[in-house]
Order: structure tokens, then C-alpha cells, then sequence
């Protein structure tokens, strides 16, 4: 259930018959909605430039035009946007908007109607590169069936114990740990006996750990509490590399270093003061949003 209702793109590209895609997307299916496993874990502080961006911007969409399906109104009608290397954007919007199917554009999960998609200076469609350059949390956190070790290294296979024990105490899995046994302690199917929030922070771990230098949370912290949220962001800001985070709350969009609004099939970014000037959306959205965590 989890995975279905975080994976309704997926789902319904599987149903279109997507060629090529129907393989990869049966293992997301199958296993993760994650991207698929790379041997070697991250380095400590800074990740490699992705392969073949030779310095190049990190996420470059050019006049991107999506819809689903052929007499469906598009969701994205021409969006164009660049987001640097180490850049750490947020993306916020109302509901239905097109966020996660801009996450979705990203992954190669859909490919645009028009216009290009080009992540870690390559399209992310030319299959085995994709799955090295960029890791996805989607809106509902999937944890399988097997031990805590095996949850937390599944994109990361090759890190030991000492890294996976670290990676968990970065996003407070301490406790969690503690009531499963330690690594060898098995996780049950779907997760049951995990909060939502536990199973969020058990999958944003495992994406800590992936090698992939580009990382996209799909309000992924969406069950967590703001004080978790942000120890969950800062974790990630410091792991370095590209970080897009579909935000659903003021203080992620704040700490970002450039805000992306999606809004009628378009987007326009600039700083939350750049956005608040231009955009009547933006503020109507701004004053909605839950206050900062008292300090
Ligand atoms: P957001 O993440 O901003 O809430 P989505 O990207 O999930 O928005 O959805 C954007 C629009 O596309 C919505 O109108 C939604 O109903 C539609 N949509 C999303 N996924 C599908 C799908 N698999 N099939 C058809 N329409 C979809
Ligand atoms: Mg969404």
C-alpha cells in the first residue's frame, strides 16, 4: 500500500507500457522506491562531480512540457530552470501543482512530451548512469521486509557497520534501533510496528548513504516533527552534492538557497523575498505555512 500510494506516477507509466522503463520500474516496484544500488558508498564530506558534467549545472530543464496522456491538460507547460552543483533548492506550490512529477522528470521515471531533462549533465533516460547520479525519497517512505542493515545499506551495499550506525544517529534512528534489535534486528513487512515518521527516517537514512550526488525528498519529511525535519535537512545540506526538497513547510523552503514556486503549469524562483515580491501565489501559500519550530 505504502509503495503504490507513494509510486502513482510509476504506477501508471508501468500501465502505459514503458519499454524499457517497465524493467526498472518492476524493481522500484519490486524492492525500493529508490533508485537502483551502486557499490561504493559516499565519501564523508564532498561527493564527485556527477559523471560527464565536466562542471556543468547539475539539474538544467529546458522548456519542459509534460501532461498524462494525450488529452490530459499538460501539468508542466514549459518549465525552464537551471539548478548548479551543491546548489539546494526547494520546490513548493499548491497541492496537485506538478511537484512530484517534476521529481518524477528528474528520476527518468516520465519523459517530457518536449523540451529536455538533463541531470548530472546527461538525460536521465540513458538507463545505468541515471541510478548512480540521483536518489529519489518519494512521498511514502517504502521499508521491505529483512533486517535494519539491510534497510539502511540497500543503495549503499559495501558500507560497514560504523557508517550505517552513523548515518542512523544523523537522523535520530538511535531509539528505533534500540527497540529493533540493532541492525540485525529484522524490520516486518511494509514496515509494521514503525510509525510513518520512523519509516520516513529509516528511508532518508538509506538515501543519506547512496552515492548518488544528487538527492530529491519528495516530502519526504512530510510525517516527521519540525525538530526531526530539520536535523533530517541538515544532515542532508552537509552530505553535500545537489539537494532538491519538495517542501511542504516554511522553514525547509527558508533554508534552501533558492525556492522554486510550481504553479500552473509553470515555475519561478528566486529567493523567498524575491518570490514573496512576485508572486501572489507565493504569498498566499507563505501565509499558510506552519511557523518555524520555536527556537
Ligand atoms: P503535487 O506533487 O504538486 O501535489 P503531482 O505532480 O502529484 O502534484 O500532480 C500534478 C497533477 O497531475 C495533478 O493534477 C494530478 O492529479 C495529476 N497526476 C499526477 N499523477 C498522475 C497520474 N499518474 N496519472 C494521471 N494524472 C496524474
Ligand atoms: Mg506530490
Amino acid at each position: 500500500v505504502y509503495l503504490a500510494a507513494g509510486l502513482g506516477p510509476a504506477l501508471y507509466f508501468l500501465l502505459q507500457g514503458g519499454g524499457g522503463w517497465v524493467v526498472d520500474l518492476l524493481g522500484v516496484l519490486g524492492r525500493l522506491g529508490e533508485v537502483a544500488p551502486v557499490a561504493a558508498p559516499p565519501g564523508e564530506a564532498e561527493l564527485p562531480v556527477p559523471d560527464g558534467s565536466g562542471g556543468r549545472p547539475s539539474i538544467v530543464l529546458r522548456d519542459v512540457r509534460f501532461s498524462y496522456g494525450p488529452d490530459a491538460a499538460p501539468v508542466l507547460d514549459g518549465v525552464s530552470e537551471e539548478i548548479p552543483f551543491g546548489g539546494h533548492v526547494a520546490v513548493v506550490g499548491p497541492s496537485g501543482a506538478g511537484k512530484s512529477t517534476l521529481a518524477a522528470l528528474l528520476c527518468g521515471i516520465h519523459r517530457p512530451l518536449s523540451g529536455t531533462v538533463a541531470v548530472g549533465g546527461a538525460e536521465p533516460a540513458d538507463g545505468a548512469g541515471r541510478g548512480r547520479r540521483l536518489a529519489l525519497v518519494p512521498q511514502e517512505a517504502y521499508v521491505f521486509a529483512g533486517t535494519v542493515r539491510e534497510n539502511l545499506a540497500y543503495l549503499a551495499p559495501a558500507a560497514d557497520d560504523a557508517t550505517l550506525l552513523d548515518a542512523a544517529a544523523r537522523f535520530g534512528l538511535d531509539g528505533v534501533l534500540e527497540r529493533l534489535g540493532g541492525l540485525d534486528g529484522a524490520v516486518p513487512a511494509g514496515g509494521a510496528g514503525l510509525s510513518a515518521g520512523e519509516r520516513q527516517l529509516l528511508a532518508l537514512a538509506r538515501t543519506y548513504l547512496a552515492p548518488a550526488p544528487i538527492v530529491v525528498l519528495d516530502e519526504a519529511t512530510c510525517h516527521l516533527d519540525p525538530v526531526a525535519e530539520r536535523r533530517a535537512e541538515e544532515a542532508f545540506a552537509r552530505r553535500g552534492g545537489t539537494l532538491v526538497v519538495i517542501a511542504h513547510r516554511l522553514s525547509s523552503a527558508l533554508h534552501a538557497d533558492r525556492i522554486l514556486l510550481v504553479d500552473g503549469g509553470r515555475t519561478v524562483s528566486g529567493s523567498h523575498a524575491d518570490l514573496l515580491a512576485a508572486s501572489p501565489r507565493y504569498r498566499e501559500l507563505a501565509g499558510h505555512w506552519e511557523p518555524d519550530p520555536p527556537a
